[in-house]
């Protein structure tokens, strides 16, 4: 299969072709949310990057399997191995098992992702749902060696690890740097090294997620499910792997441990990394009171929200910026992304109603290759975006009659526009969804009461006429005994 696609590694920091092991077959794996809050605008930034990897591998004709998980045990509050869990804290806070908690929040963000038009993964594995991969997976990393048990906890053993193999490589951290830097927290004395990281827990009496394993009654550490989950339904080796910037170290350079550790070989071809999102130009957190869930988005019922923003809005904010820049937050920024969305939408219904002439002045065919090389660079959306906004010029002009089109070059822009716009950025017409499709059935009810009466006149010419022409519209009548019925052709 043939494409031009390029793709930036994380790995080898630079862009390079993509070429998948297995073509047709392409393998995705992104590091999907830890489900113990509302989802929020961070979330919906590797959501929306990786759901347009999906389409556009999928346009590009790949058969694509999407794995994205889901971390309903193991991550821990301070994100090292120390701590509460963050769903077992939930939890004991809102008075729920944590799998009440987990299937809540599950709930909520595959809710918004909905909203926000991401399509379903092809698998949506649980960490909870595979511990026995996960045990089988230290039984291997022990047999290698690179592990080693304490009072029934297994850690990763990164020295011995970074004798054979390179730790650190996806980060750029040194290990000699990490000697150095870490500090001995209170409590991890049962490691030979603060920066080894665990593999197995034994639970504390009062944790609540806990399964037996040969070592003792605990649960996994949280990178160990990624690899576990992903080598299970990708394979040994698969194509890409995604996440957050914020994922790279410890998270994916441990899984990349674990994964070399276990089978002698990487399993990760090219990393992928989305950079964050700041608010009003400060990092997003919760202490800082700057964290807005997407329903508050939604909604606008924040106090730094000035107006509420459409699923749509948020999608189109998020792709007019390069996914490896980081985005800033704001009311004007929003505002700006929702006049941008409504030209686009615009634009695609006068696209409709523009007429043929026997020439063009416009040059489809260079516009149909600028919106391939934009994507082809790295999915580039901010500069699709501008190409499909020269688009829009020449709509409008089409329309005023300051520019012309041949039939065949009409065609090439609608489908230009079908496919860029809503297939690949995956954008879908919000007014079309909700105000138009409303006003569509109440003018059709206004139409068929008027062919009624027609009828009832015994005017058979006249209710036929109307049939003929709603028939011409796109819109088929039926009879029926309760009246008349309808539905688009
Ligand atoms: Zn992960």
């Amino acid at each position: 299969m043939q494409n031009n696609f390029t793709i930036y590694n994380s790995l080898s920091r630079k862009k390079e072709p993509f070429k998948p092991l297995h073509p047709p077959f392409v393998g995705i794996y992104v590091c999907g949310p830890t489900v113990y809050s509302d989802p929020h605008l961070g979330h919906a930034r590797p959501a929306v990057t990786f759901d347009i990897l999906y389409r556009y591998l999928m346009h590009l004709e790949y058969k694509v399997r999407y794995v994205r998980n889901i971390t309903d045990v193991g991550h821990l509050v301070n994100d090292a191995d120390e701590g509460e869990d963050k769903i077992e804290r939930k939890a004991r806070l809102e008075h729920l098992e944590p799998m009440e908690v987990v299937q809540k929040y599950i709930n909520s963000y595959l809710k918004n992702m909905e909203q926000i038009n991401i399509l379903h993964p092809s698998i949506e594995p649980r960490a909870s749902g595979h511990i026995i991969e996960q045990q089988q997976l230290i039984e291997e990393i022990l047999k290698k060696g690179y592990a080693y048990e304490v009072n029934g906890s297994v850690y990763f053993d990164v020295l011995k690890y970074n004798e054979k193999y390179t730790y650190g490589k996806l980060s750029g951290r040194i290990l000699e740097d990490l000697q150095s830097s870490t500090r001995d927290l209170e409590g991890q004395d049962e490691k030979r090294n603060p920066y080894d990281f665990a593999l197995w827990k034994k639970a504390t009496p009062e944790h609540l997620m806990r399964w037996p394993s040969r070592w003792s009654d605990g649960y996994p550490g949280w990178h160990l499910e990624c690899s576990a989950m992903s080598i299970k339904y990708l394979g040994e080796v698969f194509d890409i792997h995604g996440g957050g910037m914020d994922l790279i170290f410890p998270h994916h350079e441990c899984e990349i441990a674990q994964s070399t550790a276990a089978q002698g070989k990487e399993s990760v071809r090219y990393w992928m990394h989305n950079n964050m999102i700041t608010i009003n130009g400060q990092k997003m957190a919760r202490s800082l009171g700057n964290f807005i869930t997407l329903d508050e988005l939604f909604s606008g019922n924040h106090s730094l929200l000035t107006q509420a923003y459409s699923p749509m809005t948020i999608r189109f904010f998020l792709m007019q910026a390069h996914y490896r820049s980081t985005v800033d937050f704001s009311n004007e920024a929003l505002q700006a992304s929702e006049k941008g969305y409504q030209r686009l939408m615009k634009a695609v219904g006068t696209l409709d109603k523009i007429k043929p002439s026997l020439t063009s002045t416009i040059d489809i065919p260079a516009l149909r290759k600028k919106c391939y090389e934009a994507m082809d660079d790295d999915l580039n959306s901010p500069v699709l975006l501008s190409n499909l906004f020269e688009g829009v010029k020449y709509i409008n002009s089409l329309s005023d009659g300051t520019e012309k089109i041949s039939m065949a070059d009409l065609d090439s822009l609608k489908s230009l526009f079908s496919v860029f716009v809503f297939d690949i950025l995956g954008f879908k017409n919000e007014t079309d969804s909700t105000g138009d499709q409303k006003l569509t059935s109440e003018l059709v009810k206004i139409i068929i009461n008027l062919r009624q009466e027609a009828k009832n006149k015994k005017e058979w010419a006249a209710s036929d006429k109307i049939r003929e022409d709603l028939k011409n519209a796109g819109i088929i009548l039926k009879d029926t005994k309760e009246g008349a019925d309808w539905e688009k052709a």
